[in-house]
Parts: C-alpha cells; structure tokens; sequence
C-alpha cells in the first residue's frame, strides 16, 4: 500500500488519527509542531514523539518529500528559484522573493497545467499530475528552512491552476493559515486563477479571505479565447459576476492579471474595453509586460508602452500598478517556470 503524505492532514484530521491509536489528542499537537513549525522531513528528528507511536505512524504515513536539486539566484533582485524533486521524481519549481513589506514565495500547485494559455511556459508539456497539500506547503518549508528567513506572503502563481486542483490547494490554505502552523493569514496569501467560475463560487462559499486574482488578459471573449482556451468555457462576463460573489463573501478586493503583448491586446480600444468591463468593481489590476519564452513570439511592451496602457487604465478611474519583475534573469519570473526532467 502506498504511504500517505502525513504533512497533508489538517489538525482536526489529525488529532482523530492519534486518538484512533490511543494517544492522548495533546499528542497531536506535538506532531502539528514538528511537522508544520519545526519543519522537520522525517518521523525520527520528532524528539518527543514515542518510538511505539513514530513506528505507528510510519507504517501508515511518511512525510513526502520535497528535496532542493538546484537553487538559482538572481542578479538582479536577489530572487531564488529553487528546483524540487518529490517521491516520484517529478520536479517542480518555486520562488522566493524578498520585498520591503517581508519575504513571499511563489508556489506551484500542479506538475505542469492543462490550461493551455498561449504566452505560458508552464503548461507546454501538459499536466503531469497534481500536487498533495503537503507537497504544496512542503515548497514553503524548504525554502524558509534553506534561506533560514521566515515567510510571510504566499502566491499561488507557480506552475499548474489552483482550482484544477481545488482541494489540495483548499487544504494547503487551510494547513498553512492555521494558528498551530506558520499561521500565514489569508490577508498575506494570493491565488491566481484562469477562471474556473464554479470554482470561484465555491472558494468564495468557504469564506477564506485570500486575495483573489484573475488571470484575464483580454478584454473581449474573441480575443481571451485566442491566447486562453478556458475562455471557451467560461465568458468574461461569468466571470466578473462570480469576482462580485467573491467579493460580497469576503470582503476581499480583487486583483485582475494582465499580461501585456504587443499587437495582441496592449491598445488603446483594449485599454478603454477593459475600464469598462472593471468599472464599478472594487479592483485592482496589475499589468505584466509579458515574459519571453523560447517557444513563443509573443513581444513585451517597451516602458513606455506599459505607461500609456497603464495611464489609460487610470484615466478611467481604474486601480493599477506594472508588476515589478523579479527574477527574469533566471526564467523565475511570471509564466516563465515550466516542467523540468531529470
Ligand atoms: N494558473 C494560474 C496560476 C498561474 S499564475 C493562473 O492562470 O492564474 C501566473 C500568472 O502569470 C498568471 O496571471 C499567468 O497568466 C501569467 N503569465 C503566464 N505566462 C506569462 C508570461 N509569459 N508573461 C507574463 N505573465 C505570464
């Protein structure tokens, strides 16, 4: 039988299992500990934890791995990409990032993406297979234990769609929130959609204050369905009125993503479609000159280009601000982390 991945067990769950052998539930505790604040990766470097139950324990679970094989650091901004491999050999990549208001890490969510958008490097090979929970929060783990440095902010803007793997992702929010973990608040945690509508509907039903932001980068459904193939299931339209659910749950402002690409939607009529489509909502977009990757032609805007998108935007009374790029040097930077083999 295979093991199951230990550091994917919320507390609740967590404390059943130890009563379930007969422990008393503080013993629990102890475990979230070792396991969420301590970080350890493995049942023998849990000190006050009984060999009876350690072995209990390890015939059932084991705590996945999630082991650094190469780190890249930027000279630029001093932005990490790190690479991991997880029990099956698959390899995922995350970033770390320092800023002024405290350190951020960008987690991927699945091996690779089905999504299909057009200017992502992440999806080229397709989707391999989903992260667990722990594998997720096992990213965050790694990275604070080998930088040493505590991380405060969460993006879920790595490879693969967090709502196509809704509830392992739900379930890293829940671990990674808890007040008995690295009780990161919602508050300091963003996940990035392509715009799964009922997905948004039912995170918005769990009431979890994270920052939504929407992968839309377009402002007409002919246009998204050129570059996103999602955007043949689900219209702009559904999906600004599941932002006004979202929004009406949580009282969350949302954060519309906007890769801008020249001569595909960096005009002026896009800039005046897209006010329209946003006004009125509480928002905020970020537009993001978008990243080169080889496979691809897409161009990135010049500064100037950026700004006068971006004027326009403000002219309409629209919240926006260019996303300052980290990591570009090391191909760390938005749509730019891909599948990698071994
Ligand atoms: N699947 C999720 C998470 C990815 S987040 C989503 O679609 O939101 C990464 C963000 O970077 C998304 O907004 C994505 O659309 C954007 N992106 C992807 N490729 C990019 C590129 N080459 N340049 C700039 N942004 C890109």
């Amino acid at each position: 039988m295979e093991k199951k991945d230990i550091r994917s067990i919320k507390y609740e769950a967590l404390t059943e299992i130890v009563k379930g052998y007969g422990e008393k539930a503080f013993r629990a505790n102890q475990l979230y500990d070792w396991i969420h604040v301590k970080l350890v990766e493995s049942f023998e470097e849990m000190g006050n934890i009984s060999k009876d139950l350690k072995s209990k324990l390890s015939d059932e679970y084991m705590i996945y791995p999630v082991k650094k094989v190469t780190m890249q650091e930027s000279k630029i901004d001093g932005t990490r990409k790190y690479l991991f491999s997880l029990h099956d050999d698959q390899l995922v990549e995350s970033v770390f990032m320092r800023y002024s208001h405290g350190n951020s890490v960008c987690v991927s969510s699945q091996v690779g993406c089905r999504m299909g958008c057009k200017f992502c490097a992440s999806t080229i090979d397709g989707l391999s297979r989903n992260l667990t929970a722990g594998e997720i929060l096992g990213q965050v783990y790694a990275i604070q234990r080998d930088t040493g440095e505590r991380v405060s902010n969460i993006v879920i803007m790595g490879s693969g769609e967090p709502f196509d793997n809704f509830d392992n992702v739900t379930d890293f929010l829940d671990l990674i929130s808890h007040e008995k973990g690295l009780n990161i608040s919602g508050r300091n945690i963003t996940v990035s959609t392509c715009g799964i509508v009922p997905k948004i509907y039912e995170f918005a039903d769990m009431e979890f204050a994270a920052t939504l932001a929407i992968s839309l980068h377009a402002s007409n459904d002919e246009k998204r369905k050129e570059i996103m193939p999602i955007a043949n299931s689900y219209s702009i339209d559904e999906i600004i009125n599941a932002c006004k659910y979202f929004f009406d749950k949580t009282g969350r402002r949302l954060t519309f993503e906007y890769s801008l690409i020249v001569g595909v939607n960096d005009k002026d009529e896009d800039a005046k479609e897209l006010s329209d489509i946003l006004s009125g909502l509480n928002c905020h977009v970020n537009l993001i000159p978008v990243n080169p990757i080889k496979e691809r032609s897409f161009e990135s805007p010049s500064k100037e280009g950026a700004l006068r998108f971006k004027n326009k935007l403000e002219k309409n009374h629209i919240n926006v601000t260019i996303r300052r790029e980290m990591g570009r040097d090391i191909d760390g930077a938005c749509g730019q982390l891909r599948r990698r083999f071994l």
